[in-house]
């Protein structure tokens, strides 16, 4: 008997779920059940770990709390002040930063909060174009940020890396405001020393957003930019293993003038988010990513974020010696990008067999893609699911294994794709296997994955 109300409340509550909505809880135990028994190589998801979920399913959902701890404009607000300091002193150690703003609901919010306060409708931006691995929210003509502003992209070079004297050759040309750095799909390293640079001699703001690579960032794998940049966004649910959330950091630049009103860089920020661009904050979503900073904090997770990197330049480097096309040579970090023009086949397709087989990936345009978004001619792979499933170097080296069955398998049928039944089958029993000898820490695997297990 449990007779704690923490305990008692959720677990009335999936009762009560389970007798009164067999519709939702049927949805929602499918999706648990295929989480258990595929594996995700899907770069920008990751698994949150059972008290971050247990954080979220809070009573303090149940709080409107406009404002900040201490400053708020309701009452009862003293045990979520507690939660959010909890998750700004936690975000601001965790990545050195002077300055956290826990609130923003995504990273894309986080993104249009300093964009929209920093710039007027019609000012120059300048981000990486998104066929060259950039995000929609630094500059797309397809998001807000392409519409509302004018936005410049930059590019990679031939060989596929970020293209800095184009960025600076841009930055001379336009005089961007801001200058956008921080990617969705590139897999190489980003020198945030040279963009500052750059961004200094053109007199523009220096927004890095590290939602991919935020995890080895905190843990020393990849350079941190907070000092860097005048400021940093990131989401928590991607290398942070967290909520679905965002944040905004700022670092030395935090204490410097405000761009626009009074105060300091931080205090413009403050008002950035609140009241300018987000109404409440939502305290669960916060509590839960306090309690994911912590965990981000620890040994554990800088053993996961070590293996990530080993991970993915095993994959790189086994898939590139069976003949395929990683994009810009290899990878630094947990992202390997895959031209799948040689093959013959578009990304689509390769997404679709890869599914029937229990591997989650997705289909990504590649640098100078002639086809639309919803086909590509390209994969993205990532590892943070996988490492954080204790996976290893052998086990990286059987998923190149089974993507290179899989992809040279697969024939395009007319717009259709078709694979193989015997390689299918072999795919899914060993992916089956590796699941069930791999489950996510503190999750249950549940019977119907052990029984496809060999
Ligand atoms: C995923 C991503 C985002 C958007 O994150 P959401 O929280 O899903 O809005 C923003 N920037 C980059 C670079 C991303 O990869």
């Amino acid at each position: 008997m449990i007779d704690d109300p923490l305990h008692a409340l959720v677990q009335g509550g999936l009762s009560k779920l389970a007798l009164e909505d067999p519709d939702l809880w049927d949805a929602m135990l499918a999706e648990q059940r295929r989480q258990a028994g595929t594996l995700s190589l899907v770069a920008s998801s990751s698994v949150v770990d059972p008290s971050v979920l247990a954080s979220q399913a809070s009573v303090a959902v149940n709080v409107t709390a406009e404002g900040y701890p201490g400053r708020r404009y309701h009452a009862g607000c003293e045990a979520v002040d507690d939660i959010e300091r909890l998750a700004v002193d936690r975000a601001r150690r965790l990545f050195g930063a002077r300055y956290a703003n826990v609130q923003p609901h995504s990273a894309t919010t986080a993104n249009y909060a300093v964009l929209s306060a920093l710039m007027r409708p019609g000012d120059t931006m300048l981000g990486m174009a998104l066929d060259s691995g950039g995000h929609l929210t630094h500059g797309s003509p397809a998001a807000y940020a392409g519409r509302y502003f004018h936005a410049v992209g930059y590019g990679l070079t031939e060989t596929g890396l970020l293209d800095y004297d184009e960025v600076a050759e841009l930055a001379a040309r336009h005089r961007p405001r801001v200058i956008v750095c921080g990617a969705t799909a590139y897999s190489r390293t980003i020198d945030f020393r040279r963009f500052r640079e750059i961004a200094d001699q053109t007199g523009a703001y220096l927004l890095a957003d590290i939602s991919h690579t935020a995890g080895l960032v905190v843990t020393g794998h990849h350079p941190n930019p907070i000092d860097h940049a005048h400021i940093t966004t990131c989401c928590t649910h991607k290398q942070l293993y967290g909520p679905r959330g965002g944040l905004i950091l700022s670092g030395e630049d935090a204490d410097g003038a405000a761009p626009i009103g009074s105060g300091t860089l931080g205090d413009f920020l403050q008002r950035t988010v609140f009241p300018f661009y987000q109404g409440a904050p939502a305290l669960n979503v916060i509590a839960a990513k306090a309690r994911a900073l912590a965990i981000a904090a620890g040994d554990d997770f800088r053993a996961t974020m070590g293996r990530v990197v080993a991970l993915s330049r095993v994959l790189a480097d086994e898939l590139a010696s069976k003949g395929h096309t990683v994009v810009s040579g290899g990878t630094d970090n947990h992202i390997v990008l895959l031209d799948l023009t040689p093959l013959g086949i578009t990304g689509v397709m390769a997404e679709r067999a890869l599914q029937e087989c229990g591997i989650v990936v997705n289909k990504n345009r590649v640098p100078g893609d002639t086809k639309p978004a919803l086909v590509t001619s390209g994969l993205r792979l990532g590892v943070n699911s996988v490492a954080l499933r204790g996976m290893g170097a052998t086990q990286a080296r059987a998923c190149a294994r089974l993507l290179d069955d899989v992809l040279r398998a697969v024939r395009a049928d007319g717009p259709r794709h078709h694979l193989p039944e015997a390689v299918r089958d072999a795919t899914r029993a060993a992916v089956a296997d590796l699941c069930a000898r791999f489950p996510v820490p503190g999750y249950p695997v549940p019977a119907s994955v052990l029984s496809k297990a060999g």
